[in-house]
């Protein structure tokens, strides 16, 4: 069944138009990635199944339910930026319980959360530790945290390995493959990086100046490109 389906949708602001008429399927627990050149309107159609972009024309449908016009907090899903701004003056325990907090849960039940979270993510032992005492990659590991507890159903990361150096993006992400299998979410992974589409998902996704050009596994994208341009970008090129 299809968890996560956009149709028609369009987006523009002040008249120019961003995404013109964008149809996808996501199904339950699939690693999607979003990948195309700077600009193309990859953080926008995120922003908007997040619900911090109004719609301008079209559906977004999740779980059977048109979310068009639902608050981000109600819609079951959780955003990872690239910019991870922690508390630095708040314990690793303290920035992962914060979302919980807002939402006034009680105590005991985020003890239990967040201590899963870490669990998760290997932080389990820096949960008294400040932010600025972490390595990047645990700093990364902080504001993922911070969406697990959570418990969406669907994860969606915006270039969140772009701050990240050459040593530190590869371990992350085998780090957040191994999180997607432990946690068997639907993720959409937004990315410019070639490599990160080709080697992190199930589907991708290849978008061009607002449209989709392609979708498609790895394997598919790579050996078999329908244009130039997937194939300049990410294809095998003849
Ligand atoms: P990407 O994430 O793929 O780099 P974006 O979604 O950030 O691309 O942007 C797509 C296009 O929409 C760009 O031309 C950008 O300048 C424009 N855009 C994004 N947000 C706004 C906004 N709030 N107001 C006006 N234009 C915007
Ligand atoms: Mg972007």
């Amino acid at each position: 069944m299809s968890q996560l389906t956009l149709s028609r949708l369009k987006k523009s602001f002040s008249g120019t138009d961003v995404i013109k008429g964008v149809d996808l399927e996501v199904s339950e627990g699939e690693f999607v990635v979003f990948v195309g050149p700077s600009g193309c309107g990859k953080s926008t159609l995120l922003r908007m199944i997040a619900g911090l972009e109004e719609v301008t024309s079209g559906d977004i449908v999740i779980a059977g339910k048109t979310v068009n016009d639902l608050p981000p907090v109600k819609r079951g899903i959780a955003m990872v930026f690239q910019s991870y701004a922690l508390y630095p003056h708040m314990t690793v325990f303290e920035n992962i319980a914060f979302p919980l907090r807002v939402e006034k849960r009680l105590e005991n039940d985020i003890r239990t959360r967040v201590e899963a979270a870490a669990r998760v993510l290997q932080l389990d032992t820096r949960l008294e530790q400040k932010p600025g005492t972490l390595s990047g990659g645990q700093r990364q590991r902080v504001a993922i945290g911070r969406a697990i507890v959570r418990e969406p159903k669907i994860f969606l990361f915006d270039e969140p390995l772009s701050n990240l150096d050459a040593a530190l993006r590869s371990d992350m992400r085998i780090e957040l493959t191994r999180l997607h299998k432990k946690l068997g979410a639907t993720m959409i992974y937004v990315t410019h990086d070639q490599v990160e589409a080709l080697t992190m998902a199930d589907k991708i996704v290849v978008l061009n100046a607002g449209r989709i050009e392609q979708v498609g596994s790895p394997l598919d994208l790579y050996h078999r490109p329908q244009n130039r341009f997937v194939a300049g970008f990410i294809g095998n090129p003849k």
